[in-house]
């Protein structure tokens, strides 16, 4: 067996010891004879799962009572329709595109409702976040949606945005768990697991529960009601067994880090080792304004394509996975999640500047 190091935006490297628990429990599960992938969501082994999970994830962001936490599916595409849907009451909303998943989010919001784009970066490519201290929030607006990591731009708010008192949704997909977050300061925190928790097809969702109500919007569907999932702890149907289940244990590992404070520091170390030899390479260079830099993805050009191809090609030769940029702004992106070891960077690193060596006229 060899593992590669993996840099892929998503699905992307989990720890490898909930790997290994995973593979050890496969065929059977604490004694019950079966997988947890065999066993009904409604069985009390898997009760145990899946309220532990959510006990751990309560402990692990300090999450209020008055939160509820959901595990659904449909990726977090699926809730781009599902806010507006259950909380778009004066159909109006403010978003901030701040990227290509914000956009698309912007996008599908404006089928059931007023829309308005606040605040944009598309101007510069996606690459700085724009000043949000006092954008003009519209006065109806049911709630601001913001994308608080730029998975393909590489970008992160660093503070959260002035709403003027109405409520803040916000994507995390890409940055979950990386950080310690006030969860008090949003309405509803919601991320794909895929990036930094677990397998595709598992969506969490902290949603305060006063904006969970019947007041839907007219024709929504029964399963895209958060109501309908709250009042059964998200067990109104089959919820993704397997994949809550590995979300369980990383957050038992998250918690044997340390917790966010501690993966929050590893994460500013893994980071900066990366982001400084960035910033003194002659050959490679970031492509964010600095103080918007991302600590998970981290976007990277030569300047000249053909460079950069011959360094993805090189660098998957030497163990380094996944390092080409999104099909739609090209050059190269290293997402180092919280799963991705310090080693991992700084090998990278050390491959990264014999490349340049080897690839700068001297
Ligand atoms: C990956 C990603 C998405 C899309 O997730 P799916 O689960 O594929 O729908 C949305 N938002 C952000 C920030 C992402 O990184």
């Amino acid at each position: 067996m060899s593992r590669v190091y993996n840099f892929s935006a998503g699905p992307a490297v989990l720890p490898e010891e909930v790997l290994r628990e995973a593979a050890e429990e496969m065929l059977d599960y604490k004694g019950t004879g079966m997988s947890v992938m065999e066993m009904s969501h409604r069985s009390k082994a898997y009760e145990t799962i899946i309220k532990e999970a959510e006990a751990d994830l309560r402990e692990l962001m300090n999450i209020p009572d008055n939160y509820k936490v959901l595990f659904l599916q449909g990726g977090a595409s699926q809730q781009f329709a599902m806010i507006p849907m259950n909380l778009m009451k004066n159909k109006v909303a403010d978003y901030i595109v701040t990227g290509q998943w914000a956009k698309k989010a912007y996008q599908e919001a404006c089928l059931y409702g007023k829309a308005n784009k606040i605040a944009s970066s598309e101007d510069e490519t996606f690459s700085y976040i724009p000043d949000c201290s006092d954008l003009p929030i519209s006065e109806d607006a049911d709630y601001v949606y913001i994308c608080e990591n730029n998975t393909i731009y590489g970008t992160k708010y660093k503070t959260l945005p002035n709403t003027k008192g109405k409520t803040l949704v916000s994507d995390v997909s890409s940055c979950f768990l990386s950080e310690p977050v006030d969860v008090t300061k949003y309405g509803v925190i919601y991320g794909g697991v895929q990036k930094n928790i677990g397998p595709a097809g598992v969506v969490i969702v902290i949603i305060r529960e006063d904006l969970i109500t019947e007041d839907v919007l007219p024709g929504t569907p029964t399963m895209l009601k958060y109501k309908i999932h709250a009042d059964n702890d998200s067990l109104y149907n089959t919820p993704p067994a397997y994949g809550i289940y590995i979300c369980g244990k990383v957050f038992k590992w998250l918690k044997k880090q340390g917790g966010l404070e501690a993966i929050k520091e590893y994460n500013e170390k893994k980071a900066k080792v990366l982001y400084d030899f960035l910033d003194e390479s002659k050959l490679f260079k970031g492509t964010v304004r600095k103080e918007d830099r991302s600590l998970m993805n981290v976007p990277f050009v030569t300047g000249d394509a053909d460079l950069d191809a011959k360094f993805v090609k090189e660098a998957k030769a030497a163990g380094f996975e996944n390092l080409k940029g999104h099909r739609s702004v090209g050059g190269m992106r290293a997402s180092i999640y919280n799963a991705m070891p310090i080693e991992g960077v700084e090998k990278l690193v050390e491959f990264m500047k014999k490349f340049e060596e080897e690839n700068t006229n001297v």
